[in-house]
């Protein structure tokens, strides 16, 4: 199908060769999974939608001068970013107690964090992606003290400034999970955002109602998954796929 050397395949997104040396191109995937793959269904048309989300989310962030890997969109489900060495942890940011965390330390879901909380689980699929601290980190050499200061720095900016994007459209922002990449550039090396921000990373929950517009819809066999990941891009104001891709931006929606 494409005419680009694959360099990786994960279970949502494809990483091909880009046009120019030090670039990829991130190819979405209409795939979900969820539990390490055990459960696994094609969503038709979810590529496209975390596309536009991610390309939204990370232009905003770019704007703001957090670096990040993404260069511009493509075509429907393709971005064009910088090659980056990844960091072999996932990083989570939370602000409302729900999924793992709920579970492991018995804090009630949808009860609000006194203060944000950063988690780091170490990438791989084989180990479920443990939780690990920053212990394991340095000992074993997945990321430098330097480098996690860099992560949580950024991380903290990611959160505020994604949280009060999102509350501006009728949204909370619970939790999200977020990757980092080292981009060398000369003799420079420099931490810098990579992966993707979309509601299969995230979980959102309408301001209001509490509905969940993220993955959940689809672990928890809620259904209409497509729908709330569309309803996150339309309050975004980058629904419209006939429109021109910078979209209107967000729309206020006004709490009572
Ligand atoms: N998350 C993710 N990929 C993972 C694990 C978690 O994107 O492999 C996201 C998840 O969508 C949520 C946040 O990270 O927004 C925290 O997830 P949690 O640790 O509660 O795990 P879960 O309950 O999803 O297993």
């Amino acid at each position: 199908m494409s005419r680009r050397r694959k360099i990786y395949e994960g279970k949502a997104k494809i990483l091909y060769e880009g046009p120019e040396p030090g670039t990829l191109v991130q190819f979405f995937k209409d795939d979900a999974t969820a539990f390490n793959a055990q459960k696994h269904e094609i969503v038709d048309g979810k590529g496209v939608l975390n596309n536009r989300i991610s390309e939204y989310v990370f232009e905003q962030l770019n704007r703001i001068g957090l670096p990040t890997h993404f260069i511009r969109r493509i075509n429907m489900r393709e971005q064009l970013i910088k090659e980056v060495e990844i960091i072999p942890l996932e990083v989570v940011v939370r602000n409302v107690a729900a999924g793992s965390l709920s579970k492991r330390l018995g804090v009630e879901e949808g009860s609000v964090l006194p203060r944000s909380i950063i988690e780091f689980y170490y990438k791989n699929d084989e180990l479920n992606d443990p939780i690990v601290s920053e212990e394991h980190i340095t000992a074993f050499g997945w990321a430098s003290p330097p480098e996690i200061d860099d992560m949580m720095a950024l991380a903290i900016r990611i959160n505020d400034f994604l949280s009060g994007l999102f509350y501006g459209v009728g949204i909370q922002l619970v939790d999200f999970k977020i990757e980092f990449g080292r981009l060398y550039e000369n003799d420079m090396m420099r931490v810098i955002l990579a992966d993707e921000i979309s509601p299969d990373s995230c979980r959102l929950w309408d301001v209001k109602t509490k509905d969940k517009m993220d993955k959940d819809r689809f672990r928890q066999d809620l259904g209409g998954m497509l729908e709330a990941y569309r309803e996150v891009a339309s309050r975004l104001g980058i629904l419209n796929e006939n429109e021109p891709p910078r979209g209107k931006g967000p729309v206020l929606v006004k709490s009572d």
